[in-house]
C-alpha cells in the first residue's frame, strides 16, 4: 500500500496514518515529525527549517523533498507507505510523482480529510502532548479525566509551538493558497478518496479503511 494523506492541519492526518501504520505494519512518514526531529536535535536542515516552522510557513522544498528522498530509499519503506503531510504543494507532488516513477511503485491512492473549519481551529488551539506519556490530547475534547490523569502524575500539557492562534491562522491560509490545488492534483489522476474527518477517531478510520477497499 503506498497512500498520502491530505488535509488540513488538524484534520487528523497524522492520528489516521500512525493507525494504519499499526495495523498494517506500513511506514508512516511525517515530514512535519521528521523537520521537528532535526530542529529539536538542532541539525543544520533543522536550524535552516525553523523560522518557517515557527511562523507556519512551509519549509523549502529542496529540504524536505531531500528528505523524502533519503526516506524511501530505506528498506522498510519497499513494502508500501503511508505520506502524511506531504505533498503540501504541488512541485512537491510532481517530485514525488517522478521519483515513485523512477523505481516502477506509483501511488495506490491520496486520501482527503475534511473537517470544518470552526472544528479545525478548535483541535488546533486545544492540542496538548501529555510530557510524561506522549499521548495527544486536546484541552477541548479530552475527557477531564485524562488530563488530570497526566497533570496529577507529575506531567506537563505541552503545545506544540506553531500551535498559537496567529501561526494556526497561517497555516490555514498556506493550506488553502498551496496545499489544496494537490487535492485536484490527485482528483485529476483518478486517486483522490475523499472522507469525512468529524466524529470519533475510530468513525474516521472506519471510513478510511472502507475508502482504501474501493
Ligand atoms: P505538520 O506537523 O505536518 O503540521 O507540519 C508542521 C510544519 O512543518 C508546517 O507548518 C511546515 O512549516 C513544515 N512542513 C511539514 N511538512 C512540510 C512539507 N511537505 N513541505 C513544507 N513544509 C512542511
Amino acid at each position: 500500500m503506498r497512500i498520502v494523506f491530505l488535509g488540513a492541519p488538524g484534520s487528523g492526518k497524522g492520528t489516521q496514518a500512525q493507525r494504519l501504520m499499526a495495523e498494517h505494519g506500513t511506514v508512516q512518514l511525517s515530514t512535519g515529525d521528521l523537520l521537528r526531529e532535526a530542529v529539536a536535535a538542532g541539525t543544520p536542515l533543522g536550524v535552516r527549517a525553523k523560522a518557517a516552522m515557527d511562523a507556519g510557513e512551509l519549509v523549502s522544498d529542496d529540504i524536505v523533498l531531500g528528505m523524502i528522498r533519503d526516506r524511501l530509499k530505506r528498506d522498510d519503506a519497499a513494502a508500501g507507505f503511508v505520506l502524511d503531510g506531504f505533498p503540501r504543494n504541488l512541485a512537491q507532488a510532481r517530485a514525488l510523482e517522478g521519483m515513485l516513477a523512477e523505481i516502477g511503485r506509483p501511488l495506490d491512492a491520496a486520501v482527503l480529510i475534511d473537517v470544518d473549519f470552526d472544528i479545525l481551529l478548535k483541535r488546533l488551539t486545544g492540542r496538548r502532548t501529555c510530557s510524561l506519556t506522549g499521548k495527544l490530547l486536546n484541552i477541548h475534547f479530552s475527557p477531564q479525566a485524562e488530563l488530570d490523569a497526566c497533570t496529577r502524575a507529575g506531567g506537563q500539557l505541552i503545545q506544540r509551538v506553531d500551535d498559537n492562534e496567529d501561526t494556526i491562522g497561517n497555516r490555514l491560509k498556506v493550506y488553502r493558497s498551496q496545499t489544496e490545488p494537490v487535492v485536484d492534483y490527485y482528483r485529476k489522476a483518478g486517486l483522490l478518496r475523499e472522507v469525512s474527518g468529524e466524529g470519533a477517531v475510530d468513525e474516521v478510520y472506519a471510513r478510511v479503511t472502507a475508502a482504501l477497499r474501493r
